[in-house]
């Protein structure tokens, strides 16, 4: 996804619903075949009346198991209330803490699928945003990240253990409903009620897994490879929608020819009250709502949606703290699909953009890209996830060459395509590729904190530069650094050294008289430069 700016102000009132949990113990014990939620929403109240039926395998034998929900707070009302559950047909024992239901097993085998049915109902207290939008309009819309969707539904909340889902969308008829997957049925069932069932072929992360339920305009803009594109947005505003996301069509055809085959059975671009600039829901990526403007002015907040499609949805990081295998995959693709529709003056000016971003975000934040002691995962939509995941990929572009990189992602996408992957599976697959042994450059770049900081001073003589480069930051890197010589007759040249050390002396044959040198002139390094 992508944060809004005011997204710091949102921490304050958001912490409680996005900590880390111990889901450790769900993972070893079951794991989750297909979700298939019936769910019952109305006008005259925000609780809904669920029923969700959940196929599972158990991993071994056991007595009890765990799913994630959250339980209804006396203070505030908010939270679901669990009515019954049933193993198949037989009722079974449980008990509701928290956010999590303890469910007795009655003589189950490891490797056998069973169907647990959970009846509840309740007001969400968040995962499913039921209020106003900016029409004063009454919306549904979910929105899960990080582990929210346990506010609405029962699950194993964690981006690991994957599954498909179905809905049974019961709610007024003046509605339309989007979710993941494609429209398997519209049925009028009283005067005032409809069913939509949505449903979905591969599996997905709860994270992604959406429903939309509002009044929309929609417009099909056509098909490219076979995938349907579309765009949902409030009637109040929709031709300045329609034209605001009428180019994902050129921006799914660009993820498409450069990383593989789309992973879903439609592309939705919708208007939403998401929390969060974009959230790219599987196939539905919904957006805030003031992305429409009618000005075109969100094409990157797209494009970066969109391609995580397959980086995030598809391919996912195995745990939280490798969420930049998300995010900044989802940057650095933005990027270069800038660069190529753009040009690379407007890519230059963004990865430069980028880096002042980490610099800054380093200043007040000594943490590495792979940070396992955050516990609040919100905290976690930093510049490191992003900006600096960016450019570790924008600097093994580098490393290994253009041809190189777009074939490793290719098959670390194929490879890991709706399956989950840690930073080690990216890069096995990338050292395989490139031949090269990339263990010292994913260290010092993922899990130490920063990044080089340069002092440095030269003396030109008799066609010779001398030059001291020393590392002032704590942790001492290896990385090549391009110097721009620039010469007394107005011409210049540019080579590459090789730092290894905290500090070292260089002597450079240059081919002029040296007044002065530009370090890294085509932004290739995540560096500072100070005096
Ligand atoms: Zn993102």
């Amino acid at each position: 996804m992508k944060i809004l700016y005011h997204f710091f102000i949102l921490f304050i009132c958001i912490q409680s619903s996005s900590f880390a949990q111990n889901y450790q113990q769900q993972l070893n014990t079951i794991d989750i075949q297909h979700y298939k939620l019936a769910i019952a929403v109305s006008d005259t109240t925000n609780s809904i009346d669920a029923t969700m039926s959940i196929k599972l395998k158990f991993n071994k034998t056991v007595n009890e198991f765990q799913l994630d929900l959250f339980k209804k707070d006396s203070v505030s009302g908010l939270g679901m209330v669990v009515d019954s559950i049933y193993q198949n047909n037989v009722k079974v024992e449980f008990s509701h803490t928290t956010d999590k239901i303890n469910i007795q097993t009655k003589h189950t085998f490891p490797g056998i699928e069973y169907t647990y049915t959970v009846k509840y109902h309740g007001i969400p207290k968040d995962g499913l945003i039921i209020s106003k939008n900016l029409h004063g309009d009454r919306t549904f819309f979910g929105d899960n990240w990080p582990n929210r969707a346990h506010h609405w539904f029962p699950c194993v909340d964690h981006p690991s253990d994957k599954a498909t889902i179905e809905y049974l969308i019961e709610a007024p008829n003046h509605y339309q409903t989007i979710a993941n997957g494609f429209q398997f049925e519209e049925t009028n069932l009283t005067n005032t009620t409809k069913l939509y069932h949505w449903k979905t072929t591969v599996p997905l992360p709860t994270k992604v897994m959406v429903v939309g339920i509002a009044k929309f305009a929609v417009q099909n803009i056509g098909e490219t490879h076979n995938i349907p594109v579309s765009t949902w947005v409030y009637p109040e505003t929709k031709e300045k929608g329609f034209f605001d996301f009428s180019t994902a069509k050129n921006i799914l055809d660009f993820f498409i020819e450069h990383i593989g085959e789309y992973p879903y059975q439609k592309l939705a671009n919708v208007q939403s009250k998401t929390r969060f600039g974009g959230m790219e829901n599987a196939g539905n990526i919904f957006y805030f709502e003031k992305s429409v403007s009618g000005k075109l002015e969100h094409e990157d907040l797209i494009a970066h949606e969109i391609a995580h499609q397959w980086f995030g949805n598809s391919a996912s990081e195995i745990d939280w703290p490798h969420l930049w295998l998300s995010e900044g995959f989802a940057t650095y693709l933005t990027d270069l699909y800038i660069l190529e529709s753009k040009g690379n003056d407007a890519f230059l000016e963004r990865i430069k953009q980028e880096r002042q971003t980490v610099v800054n975000f380093y200043k007040k934040s000594k943490t590495p890209v792979i940070d396992t002691k955050t516990t609040n995962y919100m905290h976690l939509l930093n510049a490191n996830s992003y900006q600096k995941g960016a450019w570790v990929l924008h600097m093994l572009r580098k490393k290994i060459g253009d041809g190189l990189f777009w074939s490793g992602l290719r098959t670390y996408y194929e490879t890991y395509k709706f399956s989950n992957a840690s930073t080690n599976d990216f890069k096995q697959v990338m050292a395989k590729i490139s031949g090269e042994n990339l263990d010292t450059f994913f260290t010092q770049w993922l899990q130490k904190v920063g990044h080089p900081i340069i002092k440095s001073s030269w003396i030109y003589h008799d066609k010779k530069a001398r030059i001291i480069i020393e590392q002032t930051q704590e942790t001492v890197f290896q990385f090549p650094l391009d110097l721009e010589f620039i010469y007394k007759n107005g011409t210049s040249e540019i080579k590459t050294i090789q730092i290894n050390d905290k500090s070292a002396p260089f002597v450079v044959n240059v081919s002029g008289e040296v007044t002065a040198i530009n370090f890294d002139p085509n932004a290739w390094l995540l560096f500072e430069q100070i005096d």
